[in-house]
């Protein structure tokens, strides 16, 4: 690898890898982009060219009311090379941005390699640079390859990277139903930190029946953690899916998950049948997670059976439940809101390795680590991006030193500062203003210059 200060190193060329250098070079600064592909392809990447969707071709909602189409948004008023290529190769799909994929990657591999800036490596990379004046870019995704991922582990520590996703749904609290839903712990020990959504027993039949026979996602082969039988999710004991562990007999949620000891509903005093407790996610208590329900169903499935339950009947789901292959860091304990990490401000990493989750996340993370990484090389301060903008939310979600147990996410309301003032129209008013709020933010940054380069490309 080169030692020259001036350039910036990017290792990966997947949508947050693209993004970066595309900023980089924004700034006038050089990059060199290693890519293993078409030589080496990760088990989910088929296609030689680079931004490569590895799944679905919708890039979700395109609607700014919603946190997904606002980053877009945000994305595409700051210059993004990937909300360009999105629009320019965008196939009719409803009120969601889906694109025609090979003309996606096309675009953007075109744009990448034709850049007289850009310097386009083809090889496997499998150490981060040693030279720590380097400034590096690591955005290799959740499917890394495992020599780099054991260099990583060098510098993080073995605790802070995870190879397995097992995470339960977030719903966005304003969307529970608190005539039904209480907030107590179990025997009302210390602060009330739990919201709980009690079941009759009918109710409680009526939901297991929906969990077990619901539909499950489908399983690739290298979603599978390790130690699994082939074509089988075998996972820890206190991973366990809660469809699976519903399916070991009628009764086992309940002295599980469901587990209605210590927890009298105020409404009559009594406990439950069963109890499914809603842990608080972030301090503003605007997220909450569903204790023990970590599960691979559909999302379609997730938002019937779970809507199912007493006072999430309106639920707005945050993030989905998922269970996948996916290596990502203890970014609160490692890096700072500029993507950078906190013990080697030169190197960055970008992506979904970071905690963000999605397409369009991945990219944002990649937009703040260029910009960053370029003004590095450039002497000038790190930029931190208003946590009113969604960049800005999931930038300061990812590295808050705070969070104690970490779990990716998706782009989402629940993030950002609530509003000073209280706006007409209900949700969709409130998602308005949040939106009028972010944007203002980013023309204010554009404004500034902080977002347009030394050099446009
Ligand atoms: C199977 C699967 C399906 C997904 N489906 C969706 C979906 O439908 N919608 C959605 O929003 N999100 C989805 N995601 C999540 C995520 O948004 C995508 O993985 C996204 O592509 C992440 O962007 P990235 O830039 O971080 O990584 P990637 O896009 O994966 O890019 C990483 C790049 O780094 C390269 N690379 C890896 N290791 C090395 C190395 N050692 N040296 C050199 N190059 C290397 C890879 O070849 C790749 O080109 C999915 C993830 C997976 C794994």
């Amino acid at each position: 690898m080169s030692t020259d200060m001036r350039y910036v190193e990017i290792i990966g060329a997947g949508l947050a890898g693209c993004e970066a250098a595309w900023q980089c070079v924004r700034h006038g600064v050089p990059v060199r982009l290693h890519e293993m592909k078409p030589e080496k392809t990760t088990p989910a990447h088929r296609y030689p060219g680079f931004a490569e969707l590895v799944c679905s071709n919708s890039l979700r909602s395109g609607q700014i009311f919603n946190a997904i189409g606002l980053l877009k948004a945000e994305l595409t008023r700051a210059h993004s090379l990937i909300m360009e290529a999105a629009y320019a190769n965008e196939v009719p799909a409803g009120a969601a941005l889906a694109v025609d994929r090979k003309g996606f990657s096309d675009y953007i591999t075109d744009k990448i390699r034709s850049h007289p800036l850009i310097t386009v490596i083809e090889e496997e990379v499998t150490q981060i640079p040693t030279d720590t004046e380097t400034v590096t870019v690591v955005a290799t995704g959740p499917l890394t390859t495992d020599t780099l991922s054991r260099d990583i582990m060098r510098l993080t520590g073995a605790d802070y990277l995870h190879f397995y996703d097992a995470a339960a749904p977030i719903v966005d609290a304003a969307s529970v139903d608190r005539s039904i839903a209480w907030e107590a712990s179990r025997y009302d020990k210390g602060e009330a930190a739990y919201l709980n959504c009690p079941m009759t027993k009918e109710e409680y039949l009526a939901f297991y029946e929906a969990l077990v026979s619901a539909k499950e996602a489908p399983l690739h082969a290298f979603d599978l953690p390790d130690g699994s039988e082939e074509g089988k999710l075998t996972v820890f004991e206190g991973c366990m899916p809660v469809e699976v562990m519903a399916r070991r007999g009628v009764d086992t949620l309940l002295y599980g998950p469901l587990k209605p000891v210590g927890l009298p509903d105020p409404r009559t005093g009594r406990e439950p049948y069963a109890v499914v407790q809603l842990r608080q996610e972030n301090t503003e208590k605007t997220m909450y997670n569903l204790v023990g329900f970590q599960t691979h169903l559909t999302w379609d499935e997730q938002r019937r059976v779970f809507g199912m339950i007493p006072g999430l009947a309106q639920a707005e789901f945050l993030r989905y439940g998922v269970m996948h292959r996916n290596t990502f860091m203890n970014s609160p304990k490692l890096l700072s809101a500029d993507y950078s990490m906190r013990t080697r401000p030169s190197l960055f990493f970008a992506g979904q390795m970071t905690g963000v989750e999605g397409y369009i996340e991945s990219t944002g993370s990649g937009y703040i680590a260029g910009v960053n990484a370029a003004r590095r090389v450039l002497g000038l301060d790190p930029l931190y991006f208003p946590r009113e903008t969604v960049l800005g939310a999931m930038a300061a979600y990812i590295s808050d030193a705070r969070v104690t147990d970490f779990q990716p996410m998706n782009a989402n309301f629940g993030l950002m500062p609530q509003l000073s003032q209280k706006v007409r129209g209900g949700k969709r008013g409130r998602n308005d203003a949040f939106a009028v709020r972010a944007l203002e933010a980013i023309d204010k940054m554009l404004a500034d210059g902080l977002l347009a380069g030394a050099q446009q490309t």
